[in-house]
């Protein structure tokens, strides 16, 4: 029989590419999982399903009966932004891995955080022996903005090391947690919260949210971390509040410009902590068996997964 043709279209390096060959190949051996230039015509005018990662708009224009594309990324924001032919469904990766992985890095940095590693690191460097008082984690609450697929994983980890732990999202209830919606929520959240975790997607509701009236908000000498995306912070009004020390510490994952420009001043702030998008980076593995298992159910079935909403953006 001949095998079904899946295009796999991206921005991706060679080796990258490679390596999820291997992983797609072992995960769907039935299916011919090709690049658009390999295939004639007749074969593109075939295709339905594509499987994408940062592709080129472009590229997909090449197709012209795809009916969804399989995204091998938890965010969409950009997707939504370069693939504007709402015929096209996207479907984005969810992964029970990587909302483990997200939950052990948001334990790992609030941990960082509530122990104050920030400050014994300074201190190291200025060879100062100087102890802090250690909180209680059953004292200290962690306010995580967005519920979803990561933000739930995330809390469950936190409570299961004794945090006490508040949610925002859009009024969806979560029977173990307690929840606030709406933007007098927010602000609730922020003036309660000694830690705050930002999971929420980038849309045009949330773009900005956290700016200088948020900020001015903030329970005082609270710190925050950022595994989103930049633009949900006005990086001024956050840079504002954490030199008049309102804002204690700022955790970023996620930037405006990825690589961080050198340039940047947040290197070289005292006050925040650079990670180069690390805390929860996809598992080419097991996010190819979710890739395939969608894939095959669609061939079986006709049925596509669940889908981004492009009207709320998420
Ligand atoms: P998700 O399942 O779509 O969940 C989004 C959550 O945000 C939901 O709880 C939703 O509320 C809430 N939300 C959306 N708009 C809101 C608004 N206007 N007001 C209040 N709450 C709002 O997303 P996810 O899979 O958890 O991923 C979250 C984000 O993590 C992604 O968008 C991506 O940017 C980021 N991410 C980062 C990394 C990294 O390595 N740094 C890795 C993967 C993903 P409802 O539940 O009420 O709908």
């Amino acid at each position: 029989m001949k095998k079904a043709i899946v295009p796999f279209i991206h921005r991706l390096t060679k080796k990258d590419e490679l390596d999820w060959l291997e992983e797609f190949q072992k995960a769907m051996p039935n299916i011919n999982i090709c690049s658009t230039e390999t295939l004639s015509k007749k074969e593109r005018e075939s295709v339905d399903v594509a499987i994408i990662a940062n592709p080129e708009p472009a590229d997909l224009m090449d197709l012209p009966n795809l009916k969804w594309v399989h995204s091998l990324w938890a965010g969409v924001e950009r997707l939504l932004d370069e693939l504007t032919d709402d015929k096209i469904s996207i479907v984005r990766l969810i992964d029970p891995q990587l909302a483990e992985t997200m939950a052990e890095a948001v334990l790992a940095w609030t941990l960082y955080l509530h122990r104050n590693m920030p400050e014994y690191i300074q201190q190291q460097r200025k060879k100062e022996w100087k102890r802090h008082d250690v909180a209680m984690a059953s004292e200290t609450t962690i306010g995580v903005l967005g519920l979803g697929q990561l933000g739930q994983k995330a809390v469950e980890r936190l409570k299961d090391n004794n945090f006490k732990v508040l949610g925002w999202n859009r009024g969806k209830r979560i029977s173990y947690l307690e929840t606030l919606e709406g933007y007098d929520g927010l602000l609730e959240v922020a003036s309660l919260s000694d830690i705050l975790i930002v999971l929420l997607p980038s849309t045009s509701k949330t773009r900005g949210i956290l700016d200088s009236n948020f900020f001015s908000k903030i329970k005082q000498g609270a710190s925050i971390i950022n595994f989103a995306r930049a633009d949900i912070i006005e990086s001024k009004s956050m840079l504002d509040a954490l030199s008049t020390r309102r804002l204690k510490h700022a955790v970023l994952d996620v930037f405006l410009d990825e690589p961080l420009l050198e340039t940047c001043p947040f290197w070289n702030n005292p006050y925040i902590t650079v990670l180069p998008h690390i805390a929860a980076p996809t598992n080419k593995h097991t996010a190819s068996k979710i890739v395939a298992r969608n894939i095959e159910l669609y061939f079986k079935l006709n049925k596509i997964p669940q889908s981004v909403s492009r009207q709320i953006g998420y």
